[in-house]
């Protein structure tokens, strides 16, 4: 099979090789996940829950490992990859602590009160799929994989093709906890054997672009089976008048810059009131410019290389066609081809206009621009004006200003006095909104998404007392008797 070659995006230099797995290759992980997860399923919470806590443990005395393997295929600083570990331990600690109650049979009301009852189950789908971009590629491949597994499941990972070494490192660190092999296999490869995992997968998790994101849709539609989409954002910040803003600029700078910009809720639109316009501004550009921007192995630098040149050229030619149609630069702007390839310097815009690109298509780079706004009411439709709906977030002087404006807000989350923070808030569903995506990972559903429900109704009558109940009314007044019945039973509230 063809090899994938792995380089640094920025030193340029080999990092890795991995095998692509061939259609034959990926049949048989398949069927050897499907059998491994037959005995998995039936393994018991403490027995699951032992290989996800030692992973847990393992990754964290392991850090370097971790940071050194996802710097080495994304360019990224070394900060930036410490984040994807904080989120994968915060992620194991919060199933670890709730997941047992999450999965647990539910008791329901039966269909008649006292003499049935019903449970509600949570079954694992069996065997699932995880499609992954290549921006956070350690937290996205093993942070969802915690819970599919957590609930029973065998997982197959198709990471990006752009990123393959950190996914087989996570594998690796699953297997050294304790996990059967056979529950997690890790399929190389691009968009064509992403594809062809939909055919052999009970549940897929997809996290990427929008337009590959309905292309999965359809393909798992095609199957019939349930999937989930984590796509892309155009992120707003609105920053009210009376916003503390030495403090709305240092997490904008964090929210617009960190990974390179390259996270789905990095903030790329920013509605300022006019009064504060000018001196948020300049706020951000002093922020912005004092950004270190370069390579490095240490924690000494505060953003790293993009994720490939193409990538970097696109971003810039955006920044270039803003310039050219009226955008003034306040910060940045510049290809930093003196640093390696694919860096693009912090860029703060102002005056982009509402139709450009850049206003309006997710960037997916270090770029933001600031809009001044005349009201309130102005900024929430603005932030609303756009085909995604991911994250937001909200500056406001006291706390029932901002959420009032947040519960205005057409996003799947919105952070109020932090940029990015809703992401670690793992007791909160996480996703998007209009063409952000469709479910949801983190919380109670983040871990139900990789079950199925089953619905248990019990009859304590024998003889099938419930089935026989209709088939006994066979004349005008045992009808209006049972309606009479029916109509006293909303009136019992014991019995509701
Ligand atoms: P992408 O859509 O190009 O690729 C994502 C994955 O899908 C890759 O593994 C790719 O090989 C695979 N793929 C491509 N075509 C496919 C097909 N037809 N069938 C099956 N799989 C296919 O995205 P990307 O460039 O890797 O990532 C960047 C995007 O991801 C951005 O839009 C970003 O916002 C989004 N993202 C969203 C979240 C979220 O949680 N909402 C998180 C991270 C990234």
């Amino acid at each position: 099979m063809p090899t994938i070659e792995v380089r640094n995006p920025a030193t340029g230099r080999l990092s890795g090789e991995v095998e692509s797995t061939s259609s034959e290759q990926l049949a048989g992980l398949a069927s050897r996940a499907r059998a491994a997860q037959k005995a998995w399923q039936k393994a018991s919470w403490e027995e699951r829950g032992r290989v996800v806590a030692r992973l847990h443990d393992l990754a964290l005395d392991q850090s370097a490992r971790v940071f050194d393997t996802i710097q080495s295929e994304t360019g990224k600083c070394r900060r930036d990859a410490l984040a994807e570990l904080v989120t994968v331990a915060g992620t194991a600690r919060y199933y670890l602590t709730h997941g047992e109650r999450f999965l647990a049979p539910q008791r329901k009301r039966g269909a008649i009160p006292l003499i049935t009852h019903s449970v509600l189950d949570h079954r694992p789908h069996g065997l699932v799929g995880l499609i992954t971009a290549w921006n956070y590629p350690f937290m996205l491949t093993v942070a969802d994989a915690i819970p599919a597994l957590l609930a029973g499941n065998a997982v197959m990972i198709k990471p990006s093709e752009s990123t393959p070494l950190s996914a087989a490192l996570g594998k690796a660190l699953f297997v050294e906890s304790g996990l059967d092999p056979d529950l997690l296999h890790i399929v190389q490869g691009g968009p064509q054997i992403g594809n062809e995992l939909i055919r052999h997968v009970d549940y897929v998790a997809f996290t990427g672009g929008t337009v590959t994101g309905r292309k999965v849709a359809i393909a798992a539609a095609e199957r019939l089976i349930p999937f989930s989409l984590e796509l892309g954002g155009k992120n707003p910040m609105v920053v009210l008048k009376e916003a503390p803003l030495e403090q709305a600029a240092a997490a904008l700078v964090a929210g617009a810059f960190s990974n390179a910009g390259q996270t789905c809720i990095s903030i790329e639109r920013v509605y300022v009131e006019a009064p504060v316009f000018d001196r948020f501004a300049k706020l951000v550009a002093d922020c912005a410019g004092k950004i270190r921007v370069g390579w490095s192995e240490s924690f000494d630098l505060d953003m790293g290389s993009m994720i490939h040149s193409a990538h970097a050229a696109k971003v810039q030619e955006r920044i270039d066609a803003a310039v050219r149609s009226g955008a003034t630069v306040l910060s940045g702007a510049r290809r930093r081809s003196d640093l390696g390839e694919a860096f693009v310097e912090p860029t703060v815009l102002t005056h982009v206009g509402p139709k450009d690109e850049i206003a309006v298509e997710e960037t997916f780079g270090p770029v933001v621009s600031l809009h001044p706004v005349k009201t309130r009411e102005e900024a929430i439709a603005l932030a609303n004006d756009s085909l995604y709906g991911l994250n937001a977030s909200v500056w406001a002087g006291g706390s029932e200003s901002a959420m009032s404006v947040a519960r205005e807000i057409e996003t799947g989350s919105v952070a109020i006095n932090s940029a990015l923070m809703i992401y670690n808030a793992f007791d909160l569903p996480m996703g998007g909104i209009k063409s952000s995506g469709i479910g949801r990972r983190h919380g109670e559903r983040g871990i139900l998404r990789y079950t199925q429900e089953q619905s248990i109704a019990r009859s304590f009558a024998l003889g099938g007392g419930y089935d026989r109940m209709l088939a006994g009314v066979r004349s005008e007044s045992a009808a209006s008797r049972m309606l009479k019945f029916v109509k006293l039973w909303r009136r019992i509230p014991g019995l509701r």
